[in-house]
């Protein structure tokens, strides 16, 4: 007979971490599966400079506060740190090194297929984040650009562009961040689809919190919700992009419409020749649930839309 868990979460990156925390205050038998080899989730692919938006005390998992950073705003190291830690806290059952992939039910059991044999549960949490499905728009000619193409996703920091020309795409905060980051090392464009939109200087990660929960309770309540004229989805001014900001390199050459082997077509018609592009144009959910949407009760279903950091 095999053994059939309360829970099986997908994913021990930060939301799987707190999905564990309330599961073991409600003392389920439950069990992550993560297909990394080490504690960290997404941050640790993220790019070498990469920090929270928010200071270390608003940005805490339920149960234990972050502690607190010498910089106002935690590194990438200390958020796996926290994140490390916090496991081992709270001594959540973690597998690691095993890939999910696949998904069935019957009579009311989950049969989860992974890398390494099947599991069972009575439920599954889909905590498997985005970072495995970065997004790039189609565009006309790209398959022929002989230059340098990353995502963000595979970005860690500037040292491989130094010197070269390069084109970075995508109006949110990941490409504002790396235009802030490479063009202290190299010539660099910014091509946004709409001119980028800034949230105040004072608007950082832990006022965006508290409007967002403000407006989750709110959408609760079916009560209307007004953020105040924030979009949240604008780009935090976060010290590199302030920094950035007066150095005067902040500003969008417009969209494309094509790509030729040196480089891209301005929607003028004008063509450019790049070295490098770096896409920072988002992320979809993880392929793998996109395709399975594996049950009525799941809600990574209900909204697909593109994450766009
Ligand atoms: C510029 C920028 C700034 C950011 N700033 C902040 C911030 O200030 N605060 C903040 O909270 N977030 C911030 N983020 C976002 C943050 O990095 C992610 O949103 C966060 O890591 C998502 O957590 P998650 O647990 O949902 O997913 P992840 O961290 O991606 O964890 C998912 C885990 O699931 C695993 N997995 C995926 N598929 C499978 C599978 N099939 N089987 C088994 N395991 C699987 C993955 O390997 C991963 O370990 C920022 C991101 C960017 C780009």
């Amino acid at each position: 007979m095999h053994k059939i868990l309360d829970v099986i979460v997908i994913g021990g990156g930060q939301s799987g971490l707190a999905c564990g925390y309330y599961l073991r205050r409600h003392k389920l038998n439950f069990l992550i599966l993560d297909k990394e080899e080490k504690c960290g989730g997404a941050w640790l692919h993220a790019w070498n400079s990469l920090t929270l938006f928010s200071p270390a005390e608003h940005s805490s998992l339920p149960g234990w506060l972050m502690p607190k950073s010498e910089n106002l705003f935690p590194l990438k190291q200390e958020v796996i740190d926290y994140l490390c830690q916090y496991e081992k806290r709270y001594e959540l059952p973690i597998e690691r090194s095993i890939t999910v992939e696949n998904i069935t039910s019957e009579n009311k059991v989950f049969k989860v297929y992974t890398n390494k044999g099947i599991y069972f549960s009575k439920a599954v949490i889909a905590a498997a984040g985005t970072w495995n499905n970065p997004y790039i728009p189609k565009i006309k000619g790209r398959e022929t650009f002989k230059g340098i193409q990353i995502h963000s996703a595979n970005y860690k920091n500037s040292e491989e562009f130094r010197n070269l020309k390069v084109l970075v795409v995508g109006e949110g905060n990941s490409g504002a961040q790396i235009v802030a980051e490479v063009s202290k090392v190299t010539t660099v464009k910014w091509s946004t689809r709409k001119p980028p939109q800034y949230l105040p200087d004072e608007v950082d990660g832990f006022y965006l919190f508290n409007v967002a929960t403000a407006k989750y309770n709110a959408e609760k309540e079916g009560k209307p919700f007004n953020a105040a004229n924030y979009d949240l989805g604008n780009i935090v001014m976060v010290p590199p992009v302030k920094e950035a900001r007066s150095r005067g390199v902040l500003i969008s050459s417009g969209s494309f419409e094509s790509m030729y082997e040196n480089g891209v077509i301005w929607s003028d018609g004008t063509k450019e020749d790049f070295d490098a592009i770096i896409w920072c144009t988002g992320f979809g959910y993880d392929i793998f649930f996109e395709k399975h949407c594996f049950s009525r009760r799941t809600r990574h279903c209900k909204n697909r839309r593109k994450q766009s950091n």
